[in-house]
């Protein structure tokens, strides 16, 4: 399966309100290719054919129009986002690479970059030299058939090594495998058998209960496309810049919205490309028994996502024994999610881990010590609290994300969710 591998940790952890703010230039990716000779991607391809029966030099005339294909389908993947391809050497940029040697196990690995920026462990803005995707052409075999046309399989291959192109890339800008259930089809009533829809999207993977057979398209989930936009640099139509919001320190712990320690108000942005208002918190830093409380307000019937993350991928069984947390001192947290309910408030969903496998979210062997709540419905129209509880001290952010609901969407337009700073005294705490 693909699989996600961080960068070494080097430096000490100093939050800063880093990539805050998009500029013009977009995010340029090298597709090397390295057609010819063993170990390029030529070799690759013929390498996946020959284990399906095929002839030893089966896609040897057509190498250029199936990396034109792979070109092809990553346009289409990544359309509406501020990124370039290219196969013209670029020692600046990121580079998705194809002609390394054979990964016996995997279909690629990338590194990971948070917000496209910053990698784990560092406070370093975006480097795309820096970022990388590889990816192993040799091991798609299952997308190809030896009872299939020569055309039907180099499109096979084309959406195949190209979409998980788009998923190792999708990494390189700080998206997970989780992200997959980032659809608002996926709520807590299907939680336990989602139907594979999280497979029709792009950071699928064996995880998730993705085919190894990959030759079906895929395009990014709700979340995926919430994410991307709040990514260094990614997204800039309409004049968007990622919604980030720092920390406010340690002082609102409250779920109030008035009086001492109130919980920190957020303001979510309307995103149109995602049909939802977002917003990340930056600079999180939560002590051992403590609260970090943040408001904000939904409509009824809108499906409220949040994902702390702090140690990442570090305990997802991802294959990659070499991972480490995202942050130096990543705080182990629980996040639950509470309605004002006229100042009583209740509890709405908690998660003290994120667990999936397969067709199901909350359980599974897909484990990460980063809580996430996923598309829990609003049960009306009202001020939300959402409580990180500080398991142990270290640090943290925060993505939140609310849909709009069916019902409002004629309202998108104008709608955008507001968190709101009155103070109230403290009810109630996990
Ligand atoms: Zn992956």
């Amino acid at each position: 399966m693909p699989i996600l591998r961080l960068a070494a940790t080097i430096g000490a952890v100093v939050l800063l309100g880093l990539g805050n703010g998009a500029s013009g230039a977009p995010v340029k990716v090298v597709l090397n290719y390295d057609s010819g000779g063993a170990g390029s991607f030529l070799s690759a391809i013929d390498t996946a054919a020959t284990s399906d029966g095929l002839a030893a030099n089966y896609f040897n005339a057509d190498v250029a129009a199936i990396e034109t294909g792979i070109q092809n389908e990553l346009q289409r993947v990544y359309s509406g986002f501020n990124v370039t391809f290219t196969t013209t050497p670029d020692a600046t940029a990121r580079v998705a690479s194809f002609g390394n040697p054979t990964d016996p196990n995997n279909f690629g690995v990338a590194s990971f970059n948070w917000r496209n920026a910053f990698l784990p462990g560092t406070i370093a803005p975006a480097n795309d030299a820096a970022a990388y995707a590889d990816i192993y052409p040799a091991n798609f075999g299952p997308s190809l058939s030896a009872t299939a046309t020569l055309a039907q399989n180099e499109t096979s291959l084309e959406v195949a090594v190209g979409d998980t192109t788009a998923h190792e890339l999708g990494h390189t800008f700080g998206l997970d495998h989780q992200d997959a259930y980032g659809d608002p089809k996926i709520t807590p009533a299907n939680y336990a058998n989602t139907a594979g829809i999280q497979n029709t999207h792009i950071m699928a993977s064996g995880a998730t209960g993705l085919s190894n057979n990959r030759s079906t398209p895929r395009s990014f989930s709700q979340l995926e496309i919430a994410k991307l936009a709040q990514a260094n640099n990614l997204y800039i139509a309409g004049g968007w810049t990622p919604n980030l919001i720092a920390d406010a320190g340690p002082n609102h712990t409250q779920k109030t919205t008035v009086g001492a320690n109130a919980a920190q108000a957020l303001t979510l942005n309307y995103l149109p490309v995602a049909g939802e208002s977002v917003v990340t918190v930056t600079s999180g830093s939560i002590g051992t028994g403590k609260d970090d409380v943040y408001s904000f307000t939904a409509a009824v019937g809108a499906p409220i996502t949040a994902d702390i993350l702090a140690y990442s991928t570090t305990a997802n069984s991802d294959g990659d024994p070499s991972s480490t947390p995202f942050f130096n001192t990543p705080a182990n947290t629980t996040l639950s999610l509470w309605e004002n309910n006229g100042g009583t408030p209740v509890l709405i969903a908690s998660s003290n881990d994120k667990e999936y496998s397969g067709n199901t979210w909350i359980s599974g062997t897909q484990t990460d010590n980063d809580p996430m709540i996923l598309n829990q419905p609003a049960p009306a129209t009202d001020t939300y609290y959402l409580d990180v509880y500080g398991v142990s001290a270290g640090n943290y952010e925060m993505f939140v994300s609310v849909p709009e609901p069916t019902a409002l969407s004629l309202l998108a337009a104008g709608f955008v969710a507001m968190l709101i700073g009155r103070r109230l005294q403290r009810r109630s705490q996990i």
